[in-house]
């Protein structure tokens, strides 16, 4: 037996009691930089299993270190934030749950983006890997972060001084469950999810009736425009091929029809793979609308914010070579390769600051017939629900057995004697 096969013996052990914490994480979702209740339950597990446990880095992170001999120093992550989302899914252990988000506001909150299925799956792997540690030698470091949705919740933590609480790493590894046959794992070289960046933008126009249109500067009419004409901006201006999107996700003026406001606002979120692409969007887009504002005789030069910046994951090639070396010798021709995705994450703040290499990599969580079904009927993007929708819920197994197994094999591919 392989030393992962000696370390995943343990898992039937653990399974009931896996699915159960994940049934309970799942029907107590919490938003980000709220993860109070799931930072306390992950903690006292990580005792229990005897990790030197770190709570409330950066908010509600938790970091768990397992030191067994010398080798190498592996860091394993998982997200712990739910969405404001109202679960879809029918489940039986569906989320009910709902919350006061940022702004004060009640929102309903599920595990819509399958956080839960990552901390559980962390969990089983760090209890697994603490009680066969015959099999391994090194640390392992688990890291439990608040606030991936919000995109800050890697880098709060890093500035709370993880780096200083922790040995210094050599590797930094991570995962996430997507659409897929679930009991597949895929990695990829390279760019995989992109960076991303959200936009505020500010418009002024100069207020007034809506029967006296000649006496005010319209910013309805100048934010429907800037709204138009930034669609140009992917398809005309960054070169085809390149992968770029530009949504304008909000827009938002005026209280009353007969009135002319006197300021709009816009919301945009912007994705690349390419610090050029990235620049080159942002640069085109105050471009645009400070022309755009000229063209309407706006009385004010508009206001740009940015916010929810999500750094590029780019896996090293070295290091993910290795964790598909592992995965293709334990999963055979379950492991494969992952596609690009439009998403994005704040993990690779963590391995920036520390200067490590790290790479990411997807598990499928879709009931394997449901999805090949659709796969053969060119309906998967119809009829399989994606992160972040309301039906979206992996199955239990083999997923969490599979993020279990993917979490050891790759630690290991480090560890191993
Ligand atoms: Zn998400
Ligand atoms: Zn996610």
């Amino acid at each position: 037996m392989s030393n992962v096969d000696e370390v995943m013996a343990g898992y039937a052990g653990l399974q009931a009691d896996q699915e159960a914490c994940y049934k309970d994480l799942h029907q107590h979702p919490e938003l980000s930089h709220q993860e109070r209740r799931t930072a306390g339950r992950v903690a006292a597990r990580l005792q229990e299993y005897g990790f030197t446990v770190h709570s409330g880095i950066g908010g509600t992170g938790v970091a768990g270190v397992l030191a067994n001999g010398s080798g190498p120093v592996v860091l394993l992550r998982a997200d712990m934030d739910a969405l404001p989302v109202r679960e879809d899914t029918g489940a039986q252990y569906a989320s009910t749950v709902t919350a006061r988000d940022g702004d004060g506001r009640e929102v309903p909150v599920a595990h819509a983006c399958g956080h839960d299925v990552h901390v559980s799956c962390l969990l089983g792997a760090g209890q697994l890997l603490a009680g066969h540690r015959g099999q391994w030698n090194g640390t392992v470091v688990t890291l439990f972060q608040p606030a991936e949705e919000a995109g800050d919740g890697a880098r709060g933590m890093v500035d709370d001084g993880l780096l200083r609480r922790i040995p210094a790493l050599d590797v930094a590894l991570a995962q996430h469950v997507l659409p897929g046959i679930a009991g597949t794992v895929g990695t990829r070289p390279g760019p995989f999810l992109t960076e991303a960046d959200s936009m505020k933008i500010t418009v002024y126009g100069r207020g007034g009736h809506g029967s006296m249109p000649q006496n005010t500067v319209d910013p309805v009419v100048l934010a429907a425009l800037i709204t138009i004409r930034l669609q140009t901006v992917v398809s005309r201006e960054v070169a085809p091929g390149e992968t770029a999107v530009l949504t304008v996700g909000s827009s938002q003026a005026g209280t009353k029809s007969n009135i002319i406001p006197d300021r709009a606002v816009l919301l945009l979120n912007l994705r690349s793979y390419s610090q050029q692409t990235r620049q080159r969007m942002i640069d085109a887009v105050q471009r645009i609308v400070r022309a755009e504002c000229q063209a309407s005789g706006s009385p004010r030069d508009p206001d740009f914010e940015t916010f929810d910046s999500f750094p590029l994951t780019d896996n090293d090639p070295d290091t993910t070579s290795r964790v598909a070396a592992a995965f293709r010798a334990h999963f055979g021709d379950r492991a494969g390769r992952a596609g690009q995705q439009t998403a994005s994450e704040d993990f690779s703040d963590v391995p920036r600051a520390a200067g490590i290499p790290y790479t990411y990599w997807a598990i499928g969580g879709t009931d394997p017939d449901a999805y090949r079904d659709a796969e053969q009927a060119g309906r998967v993007q119809d009829d399989i629900p994606a992160n972040h929708s309301p039906k979206f819920l992996p199955v239990l197994q083999p997923t969490l057995r599979t993020g279990t197994e993917a979490l050891v094999a790759a630690a290991l591919a480090w560890l191993a004697p």
